[in-house]
């Protein structure tokens, strides 16, 4: 049976790592971070992101802006308020919550903000210094990931690594940070042949699809640490009508009794990605006040 990797624990030490820095930053430099979200538009999910992204900020002691604006509102009015808060010496961090509405084009919006504010890492620029193996600020879902790995393995050197989902938030920036981390690199895609095959290859088997329990343990190589990312609602009808649960894109009981090491779903990834966000935000306002950086809290 596979070690659960405890993605909700590694989450609050990643916070208390981040608060302990961000009391240091105040208490030597008077400085407090702070992030900046924009959300644009009523959608519930993103609501509900927007407001634990707001509390976790500041439990960790830094400052939350919470931007909301109407879900009409024209792209150059947006464009003007990331313009403001890309000028706000008190923002080190600024996120606009996608999905924005179809009226807004969320290339020009994530290409707008300051790449040093950009703790989501979606900017042309950053995907450019990660792609040249340079410091850019780096995606949150895929940092985190590779923190768990790194917690498991110390080094990744030489290790087979394959990557399920070539997606610009999670599956590509994944593939740069393990090629980073010196692993032999493959990218499994729709496209992908015998891709049971080239994942029982890997001892790194990271799967981001959005397609619910599609790897199954025949796919695994017996001892490989197992990174499931997708997040899928299924019916589950064993618990009422109408009732849902979620997935992830790995069959938790097959995978589980092959590989050495697994994240379940709910409480793997998930719980990393805000934890890895606040992290970000602190590595923006040093880097910005030419700071010592946290540490193993960056790529
Ligand atoms: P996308 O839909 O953007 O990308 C999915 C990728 O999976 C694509 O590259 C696609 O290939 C590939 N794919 C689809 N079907 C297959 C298949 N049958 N075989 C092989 N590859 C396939 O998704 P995201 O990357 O945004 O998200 C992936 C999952 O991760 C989702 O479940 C999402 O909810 C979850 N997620 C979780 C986060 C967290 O915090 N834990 C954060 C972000 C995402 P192709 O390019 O060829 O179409």
């Amino acid at each position: 049976m596979a070690d659960i990797i405890d993605g909700k624990a590694f989450a609050a030490t990643v916070r208390e790592k981040v608060a302990t820095h961000v009391a240091r930053l105040k208490e030597e430099h008077g400085i407090t971070p702070g992030l900046a979200v924009v959300l644009v538009g009523e959608d519930p999910a993103s609501e509900v992101y927007v407001r634990n992204k707001g509390r976790q900020t500041v439990e960790c002691g830094m400052n939350s802006f919470e931007h909301k604006l109407p879900a009409d509102t024209p792209e150059a009015d947006l464009l003007a308020l990331i313009d403001q808060l890309n000028n706000d010496p008190a923002v080190h961090g600024i996120l606009c919550q996608l999905p924005v509405p179809d009226h807004i084009d969320e290339a020009t919006v994530i290409n707008a903000i300051a790449p040093e504010k950009d703790v989501d890492g979606f900017h042309i620029s950053n995907v450019g210094l990660l792609a040249t193996g340079q410091k850019a600020m780096v995606p949150c879902t895929p940092l985190g990931c590779l923190m768990m790995l790194r917690d498991r393995h110390g080094s990744l050197s030489g290790m087979d690594a394959v990557v399920v989902g070539r997606s610009n938030i999670v599956g590509k920036p994944m593939a740069q940070l393990l090629l980073k981390d010196s692993c032999t690199v493959t990218i499994a895609h729709s496209r992908t042949k015998n891709i049971e095959e080239v994942c029982k290859r890997a001892d790194i088997l990271v799967a981001a699809v959005g397609r619910p329990e599609m790897i199954t343990g025949d796919w695994v190589k017996p001892g490989a640490t197992v990174i499931d990312v997708g997040i899928n609602r299924i019916p589950a009808p064993e618990r009422g009508e109408g009732k849902m649960r979620l997935v992830g894109d790995v069959e938790f009981a097959s995978v589980s009794a092959v590989a050495g090491a697994i994240t379940p779903v709910p409480g793997g990834v998930g719980p990393m990605t805000i934890a890895v966000l606040l992290a970000n935000t602190v590595t923006a306002c040093c880097r910005m006040n030419g700071l010592a950086e946290p540490e193993g809290l960056t790529a």
